[in-house]
């Protein structure tokens, strides 16, 4: 579908035509491991084995490239999993990899463990001051991996700025996206070659399925991320994809929601006199505040703020709201609060990227915002 319609419209037709034999106005789940072959080799419309393709994977897959404004796109049964795949299809034993310090705990657990037993090497750099990005890069850096804003301390990143950084370097750049949705920031078309989505998050919007991707606009690049999946086989299934597809058509209409709920909250939460700090792009004190401005539509639905009275009150505070569900994950509906250091963040205890124990972390739903502020405000007063 092209490139000039408006991103609600391909969020709701792009990769959806009606389906040629039905007329249904929902792509169908095809719930089939196999394509019949019209004689050896026959294949109708290039479906032969599901883990190469499936219809149901095809139809996210182009929406999810043209809402990133990409070409490629390749969905895959975790966010984890896309990572894991962009990594081996680029990078070879050997190769160097710059990586954001305060990224998702478990994309750094993933470069720590798996892929430094893989024989590739990592340094985890401050990535919003570009002379530590110059010094950490060596003529084996293959990729530069970026994550923005961040999880959970919501720094913002300059995609241009780092973008050039990699280029000149001759390594690539692969920004993971999920925080902010390809409705607030397409990396693809401030310089990023890859991009790479937890669609488990707001894509998905609905906390019921988990799933991943990875868009690019190169050809060359594509194939081998697609040729990876395949052979490695950690693809969507059929009725993830589907669910996924479900959740991305209302995507701009939420994201609106959830910018609107955050940025109220979080005005009252930096009013508040127990809490200490307030880390969201949208306050003018934040200090990514001006790159956000350039770079994304909004400010997102996440916030971290930290509380008086250290990592026992933070801890105790998130098991008291109401409205907001204590658990992991973010990006859905409904509010969640958590506590990063002994929650999604606690595999980077003791090392240089253990977040601070009184940080609490909410993913602001689109519920109604005085009922949210009013359930914080129970538990901080
Ligand atoms: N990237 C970010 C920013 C995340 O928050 C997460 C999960 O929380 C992931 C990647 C991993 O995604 P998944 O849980 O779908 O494997």
């Amino acid at each position: 579908m092209s490139q000039l319609h408006g991103f609600e419209t391909l969020a709701i037709h792009a990769g959806q035509e009606p389906d040629p034999l039905t007329g249904a106005v929902v792509p169908p789940v095809y719930l089939t491991s196999t394509f019949k072959q019209d004689g050896v080799g026959g294949l109708r419309n290039g479906y032969e084995y599901s883990r190469a393709a499936n219809p149901t994977r095809t139809a996210l897959e182009e929406c999810l490239a043209a809402l990133e404004a990409g070409t490629h796109a390749s969905a895959f049964a975790s966010g984890l999993a896309a990572e894991d795949c962009v990594i081996r299809a680029v990078c070879a034993p050997g190769d160097h990899v710059i990586v954001p310090a305060d990224a998702y705990g478990g994309t750094l657990r993933l470069f720590r463990t798996v892929l430094a037993r893989w024989g590739l090497s990592s340094s985890a750099v401050n990535l919003a001051d570009p002379e530590a990005v110059r010094a950490a890069l060596r003529p084996d850096t293959r990729l530069i991996w970026c994550e923005t804003p961040t999880n959970p301390l919501l720094a913002l990143t300059d995609i241009p700025g780092l973008a050039a950084l990699a280029h000149d370097a001759e390594a690539l750049l692969a920004v993971d996206n999920t925080f902010a949705s390809p409705y607030l920031q397409q990396p693809l078309t401030l310089g990023a070659d890859i991009v790479m989505h937890s669609t488990t998050k707001y894509l998905g919007g609905h906390s019921d399925v988990i799933g991943g991707a990875v868009i690019v606009r190169d050809e060359e690049l594509g194939d081998q991320i697609r040729f990876h999946q395949f052979a490695v086989g950690a693809i969507a299934g059929p009725f993830d994809a589907w669910l996924t597809l479900r959740g991305i058509r209302t995507l701009p209409v939420r994201m609106d929601r959830h910018c609107d709920n955050a940025q109220q909250i979080a005005a009252a939460l930096h009013a508040h006199p127990r809490v200490t700090r307030v880390m969201y792009p949208g306050l003018p004190d934040h200090p990514g505040h001006e790159i956000a401005r350039k770079q994304m539509r909004r400010f997102g639905g996440m916030i971290s703020f930290q509380v008086a009275g250290g990592e026992e009150a933070a801890a105790e505070l998130c098991g008291r709201t109401r409205l907001f569900t204590l658990a992991e994950s973010l990006g859905g509906v409904e509010s969640l609060i958590e506590h990063p250091a002994r929650m999604t963040h606690l595999s980077a205890k003791g090392t240089a990227q253990e977040v601070p124990g009184d940080l609490v972390r909410i993913s602001v739903g689109i519920e109604n915002a005085a009922d949210l502020m009013a359930d914080l405000t129970h538990v901080l007063n």
